[in-house]
């Protein structure tokens, strides 16, 4: 602990950010001066339990403090706030690991894994949105961003520079391995893709990108946005997971670490048919058999399922799932099978990572346990498909709506065990309120088109 003491205050370090993930993924914390970094690594710092969205914690008595405990390997100073580190924390409570923190949620996933020899690696690549309001009006922050389709668009992308450098520095500054970064298929849409690791590293990354991001975007005037689906005419933002499992971990000492979903041909020759190994192919069997349950984890908003729509009238598509579906190399399907690994493109941007992480590890670890059989690869583009063609080919389509979602969470007994009781519970309550909410509003549209109507 001294040294890391004394490398972080050789950085400038005075000020340590308690940092830990509530159950709606958003990044809470505290400062801590950097004379009590022992305190945060030991005992942890303590929190009231009740005011931490979904934690269950009662609101008196031994059982409501809720503790983050700072893991020393997280410590990372921040190139964007000079002076001071972020430190991830596990929850704890009464000295024990809290069974409804997300984080210890995933490290119990990981375990089984672990008891395995294995390790999940993931890539993870999240789209958002920077935004402006006017007149109370969410917009484009860039005025400029007018192409239908601006995907790739090298007019609009290097406007963002500021922005975008900026973040990436900052990430590469903390370590982080940023591999590209894009306009998307929205005005105002961005994707930064992030080189795979383990699947807790990669949680506790994509919550430091979410910490930089909002803070360069508002030193800009403008607003970082991971909402789903912000313009209902234009393409939401995805949180697409490249999966792979391996026999090791990615700072193996020795570099031997094989990816176990690379499939083995003895002539060493790989056909389209034959991208994953048999076990990789289980795992993805269980990540789709799985699939309406996790959509309560992985698209955890009631604007999650304006992403995730059937017969879009839109001119283009939104290269969001639609239906449980795999195909190689197919990006209109759910999960798309590459060598070696599978894209999850089910997850949105506002899903908590460590959640959809260890939901994403029960349900593989569960198609490995039955050795289930991956469903037919689709060729076909799902999306120029009508719904009849799709359900004669035998596909089931992903719920519609946050409360079909969260009644697949809770018919999953796979799905509920990973999360525990405590916080299957509390998801469920808090996520069942959001979505009866949003089901009782009467929205502007519905009076434009009915209130004179009969
Ligand atoms: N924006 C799309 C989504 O919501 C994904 C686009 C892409 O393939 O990168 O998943
Ligand atoms: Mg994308
Ligand atoms: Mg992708």
């Amino acid at each position: 602990m001294k040294d890391l003491r004394e490398r972080l205050a050789a950085q400038g370090v005075h000020t340590l950010i308690a940092q830990f993930t509530d159950l709606h993924g958003v990044a809470r914390g505290k400062f801590v001066p950097l004379a009590h970094l022992d305190d945060l690594l030991t005992d942890g710092v303590g929190f009231s339990g009740p005011s931490i969205a979904g934690s269950g914690l009662p609101r008196c008595g031994p059982r409501s403090e809720y503790w983050g405990r700072g893991a020393a390997s997280t410590a990372t100073a921040l190139p964007w706030l000079p002076g001071y580190a972020r430190v991830v924390c596990d929850g704890f409570v009464a000295g024990e690991p809290f069974d409804a923190c997300p984080r210890q949620v995933l490290r119990r996933q990981v375990a089984r894994l672990a008891a395995q020899g294995w390790h999940l690696r993931t890539g993870v690549e999240p789209e958002f949105f920077l935004l402006r309001q006017s007149n109370g009006r969410w917009l484009p922050a860039d005025d400029a961003d007018r192409l239908d389709k601006p995907s790739y668009d090298l007019k609009s992308l290097p406007r963002q520079r500021g922005f975008l450098q900026g973040l990436q520095q900052a990430l590469e500054g903390c370590g982080l391995d940023v591999l590209q970064i894009d306009h998307e298929d929205a005005r105002g849409q961005y994707e930064v893709n992030f080189g795979h690791d383990e699947v807790l590293a990669s949680a506790d990354h994509l919550m430091l990108f979410k910490m930089a991001a909002h803070a360069l975007a508002e030193a800009q005037g403008m607003v970082f946005s991971m909402m789903p689906k912000p313009f209902a005419n234009q393409p939401g933002s995805g949180m697409h997971f490249h999966v792979s499992l391996w026999n090791g971990p990615v700072h193996d000492r020795h570099g031997n670490a094989r990816n176990l979903c690379v499939p083995h041909h003895p002539d060493g020759a790989v056909d389209s048919r034959g991208l994953l190994s048999p076990l990789g192919r289980q795992f993805a069997a269980g990540v789709l058999a799985h699939s309406a349950g996790l959509c309560a984890l992985a698209a955890p908003t009631v604007n999650s399922y304006k992403r995730l729509t059937v017969g879009t009238s839109l001119s283009g598509t939104t290269w969001a799932p639609a239906y449980i579906a795999q195909g190689p190399n197919n990006r209109t399907a759910l999960v798309r099978t590459l060598h070696g690994r599978i894209e999850w493109r089910l997850p949105d941007a506002s899903a908590n990572p460590y959640l959809a992480s260890a939901g994403l590890i029960a349900a593989g670890l569960d198609g490995i346990a039955r050795q289930l059989e991956l469903p037919a690869a689709v060729d076909d583009d799902l999306f120029a498909l009508r719904l009849d063609q799709v359900r004669e080919r035998g596909i089931a389509l992903l719920p519609q709506h946050l409360g079909e979602a969260l009644d697949a969470l809770a018919a999953d007994p796979v799905l509920c065990g990973a999360l525990g009781e405590t916080l299957t519970a509390q998801f469920i309550a808090l996520k069942r309120d959001e979505h009866v909410q949003h089901a009782r509003h009467v929205s502007d549209w519905e009076l434009d088109r009915y209130a004179t109507m009969f």
